[in-house]
């Protein structure tokens, strides 16, 4: 990118053609990444603040691609939503998600539950519901145990269709969490509007609650919201241990931050002596 006039960044058309071409091979990578073994699902557990016990962990994507490393999910995911790859991608996340859920039961370690994100192309294919309900008849999950979490855009994007398929999925016992909450441009309206379980206040509001003011007071206003309307409230992003200290001051329901566990496999997280250090 060059300077241009003042405090003008332009892109040059070759900038522009080496995006253009890094996303089409990134793209087309992509296509065979589930077929060569290159995904990988790892699990953030989230911790209940009464207890600090386990109370789920979040499925989070991993792509290890042979040539180029770890490629991050901010950069491949919204190419999985592009060329509609996320379809089939989001399904094995879902399956992989299940089925570690009962590799954890029979190794006598309970997990209550887990959770899996869904984006806006997911929502829009007509076999969402049947596809989650089979995979959950398949693996013997009861639907109370999984918890999707969608964003303010996705059920922004079209209401009417989210508020059809939020029920169909609540109705089969499904729970269902607001991601990065307080980051979209909804309105507060969809509260009362959509069936929803767990609001999730964004890591954005949470890494600043000791320092800046306005940022506490938005993280303490949505955890009262919250409790008002019966939903849980989990703190994302927690770094630090003041942070962590606010939030049980302020009765929040439960976190998920580096301070607490990272995302982990599935095989390495030992969910009943997690927080012994907490404690
Ligand atoms: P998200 O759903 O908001 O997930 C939480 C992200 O915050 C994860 O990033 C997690 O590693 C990160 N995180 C957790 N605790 C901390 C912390 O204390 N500090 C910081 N700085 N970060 C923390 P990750 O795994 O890179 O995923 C990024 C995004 O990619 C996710 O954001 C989600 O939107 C998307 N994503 C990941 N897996 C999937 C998936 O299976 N399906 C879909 N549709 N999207 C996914
Ligand atoms: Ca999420
Ligand atoms: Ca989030
Ligand atoms: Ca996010």
């Amino acid at each position: 990118a060059k300077q241009k006039g003042r405090n003008r960044i332009q892109f040059t058309q070759a900038d522009m053609n080496e995006r253009v071409e890094e996303e089409l091979f990134l793209s087309q990578e992509l296509v065979n990444a589930l077929a060569m073994n290159q995904l990988r699902v790892a699990y953030q557990p989230i911790i209940c603040l009464g207890t600090l016990g386990v109370a789920g962990v979040e499925a989070l994507l991993r792509w290890q691609h042979p040539d180029l490393g770890e490629v991050a999910p901010d950069r491949f995911i919204p190419l999985a939503e592009d060329t509609g790859l996320i379809i089939p991608i989001g399904e094995w996340v879902l399956r992989e998600a299940c089925r570690q859920l009962l590799a954890w039961e029979e190794a006598g370690q309970c997990c209550p539950r887990v959770s899996v994100n869904l984006s806006v192309a997911q929502f829009r294919d007509s076999n969402l519901v049947s596809r989650i309900v089979g995979i959950l008849a398949e693996t013997g999950i009861p639907p109370g145990r999984l918890c999707l979490e969608v964003t303010e855009s996705t059920l922004a994007s079209d209401p009417e269709l989210a508020q059809e398929v939020l029920g169909s999925l609540r109705r089969v016992g499904i729970s269902i969490a607001v991601d990065d909450f307080g980051t979209g441009y909804s309105s507060l309206a969809y509260l009362r509007q959509f069936p929803l379980d767990v609001l999730k206040v964004d890591r954005r509001f949470v890494a600043r609650i000791e320092e800046d003011g306005d940022d506490a007071a938005i993280t303490r206003a949505v955890i009262t919201l919250a409790r008002e309307l019966g939903l849980k409230v989990v703190a994302e992003g927690v770094e630090k241990n003041g942070q962590l200290r606010l939030l049980r001051q302020w009765a929040c329901s439960e976190a998920q931050g580096f301070l607490l566990a990272r995302p982990l496999w599935g095989k390495d997280i030992d969910l009943s002596r997690l927080l012994s250090g907490l404690r």
